[in-house]
């Protein structure tokens, strides 16, 4: 009997270290097909960025192209939603007497149900073969000594770093060529708002994804400490997107590093030591959304905060979203992202915290509004430094910590390179006054071209401070 091997393409969007890939290919008789789905109705309804989807189906392209080297087929199909996927994958391997179907195990909720559906369907018909996979350890095995997960993250870190072994950490190669030649079936063209992304910034492909990890490992990590907080300067990897769609795994990631940086482990004070902790707090919000399924539902980690009374302000919102508060540093990062996809982490913490803490804000406004924009809109990590921000989370800021805009422009831009770049009307303001345009135009006697601040962040914050005082006391 001919054995046929499923691969189940989701968010593991390539051909290299792909564990379900990798394990449907062992068996060289086997024959071996793959399926990618989109579900577009699904993503808006999550808020996902058209440029994300725009690099999904880029990255689809690479992927077909790819497989189709290896003599494997992609089958690629679009349904409104996970419901509707279910039903389609069912036939689909009814159709094709498709003996094994392997896939990446995904953690969220609706991802969990979608895949617990799927095995009710097909339990009987053919044989699961589910992996970890976009993890370099699964949730639910880094736990405190009483068997919960860690809710602080060093603590966790040391815990997972102890854990960690050779073979979680290893990179498993792209498969052989299949004997058989196989036609290749037309890639579908994704339904979606798309909005292409800079193909100058985030190039699509594996090729490019791992060109990009090498060359930050061996040029730039060293400084990763000193440079990852100055967004003028390219400190960091900008490996977001390609992790958050699986282009990249962890995996690479580790390895590269360690081979680049052998030391990395032993000197907590390098720059690929750092970065490698940055990896880690990727792995803790993963598995934080599993130990606490509630998060996935936007529910936040500590409850009383949901007794904050928000403000309503839909101009200050609008105002926010646009890169138009009148606060240089919150502008300018907003502007990347509106026009990029991607903003620095400095800058995200900076104009989270600016949203909730300084116009009082629902954080969920922000994370969704995230979603919408970002290339690297990834439900943990964004859930994770939106309830960091809000002080509603895990090992969050505690509420009364409270960013200062202004000096956090001072601090982390403080010739105001970064400001410049993205807001071309303050290019005349010299280094000293960029901070507080205003003051330095009403001294030159000149107009601005730009919003005056819509609030005064020291009565903002003692009216925020109120606010998470009275929602705490009434908790
Ligand atoms: P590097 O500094 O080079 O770090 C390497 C990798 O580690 C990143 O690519 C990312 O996968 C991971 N990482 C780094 N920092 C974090 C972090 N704090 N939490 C989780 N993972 C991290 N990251 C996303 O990937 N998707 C999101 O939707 C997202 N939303 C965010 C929202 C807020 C409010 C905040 C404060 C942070 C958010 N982050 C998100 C985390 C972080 O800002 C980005 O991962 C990082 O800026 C990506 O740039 P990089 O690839 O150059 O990171």
């Amino acid at each position: 009997m001919t054995v046929t091997h499923l691969v189940w393409f989701r968010n593991d969007l390539r051909i290299t270290d792909n564990r379900a890939l990798h394990t449907a290919c062992q068996d060289m008789h086997a024959k071996v097909i793959a399926v990618y789905i989109a579900t577009p109705e699904q993503w808006q309804q999550h808020d996902m960025a058209p440029r994300q989807a725009a690099f999904i189906q880029q990255n689809l392209d690479c992927l077909d192209a790819s497989l189709a080297e290896k003599n494997i087929p992609l089958f690629s199909h679009q349904c409104a939603d996970f419901a509707e996927s279910v039903e389609w994958l069912s036939d689909f391997c009814q159709k094709n007497s498709v003996t094994d179907l392997f896939y990446n195990r995904q953690y969220e909720l609706n991802e969990r149900h979608r895949d617990d559906r799927v095995s009710e369907l097909l339990q009987g018909k053919c044989t699961l073969h589910a992996f970890d996979d976009s993890l370099l350890l699964p949730p639910g095995s880094v736990v405190t000594g009483s068997g919960e997960m860690y809710k602080v993250f060093t603590p966790f870190r040391k815990s997972f770093l102890q854990r960690l072994t050779h073979s979680d950490t290893r990179c498993l190669p792209a498969p052989k060529p299949r004997a058989d030649k196989a036609e290749r079936p037309p890639i579908v063209s994704i339904d979606y708002p798309f909005e292409q992304p800079d193909p100058s910034l985030f190039p699509a492909g594996e090729d490019a994804a791992l060109q990009r990890l090498r060359s930050f490992c061996r040029e730039r990590v060293q400084d990763y400490q000193q440079q990852r907080d100055i967004p003028a300067i390219d400190g960091t990897s900008c490996l977001s997107p390609y992790l958050a769609i699986g282009v990249l795994s962890p995996r690479q990631c580790f390895n590269r590093l360690l081979a680049e940086c052998p030391q990395a482990l032993e000197d907590d004070q390098s720059g690929a030591f750092v970065w490698l902790n940055e990896l880690v707090w990727r792995e803790f919000y993963r598995h934080l959304l599993v130990a606490y399924p509630k998060l996935c539902r936007h529910k936040p980690f500590i409850a009383w905060t949901d007794n904050v009374r928000w403000s309503g302000d839909a101009d200050h919102l609008a105002a926010w979203k646009a890169g138009k508060t009148g606060f240089p540093i919150v502008d300018a990062a907003m502007r990347q992202l509106n026009q990029t996809g991607w903003m620095h982490n400095r800058l995200r913490m900076i104009v989270a915290s600016f949203l909730v803490k300084d116009l009082l804000i629902n954080w969920r406004a922000g994370e969704c509004y995230f979603m919408s924009q970002l290339l690297d809109g990834d439900l943990a990590a964004n859930n994770g430094g939106w309830q960091w921000a809000a002080s509603s989370g895990t090992d969050a800021a505690p509420y009364f910590r409270i960013f200062n805009p202004t000096t956090q422009g001072e601090r982390f831009d403080k010739k105001g390179d970064f400001i410049r770049r993205w807001l071309p009307e303050l290019a005349d303001v010299p280094d000293s006054d960029i901070h507080h345009p205003h003051q330095w135009a009403i001294k030159q006697g000149r107009v601005l071209d730009y919003p005056e601040p819509l609030v005064d962040h020291a009565v903002a914050r003692k009216q925020t401070l109120q606010a998470f005082e009275e929602a705490k006391r009434g908790a």
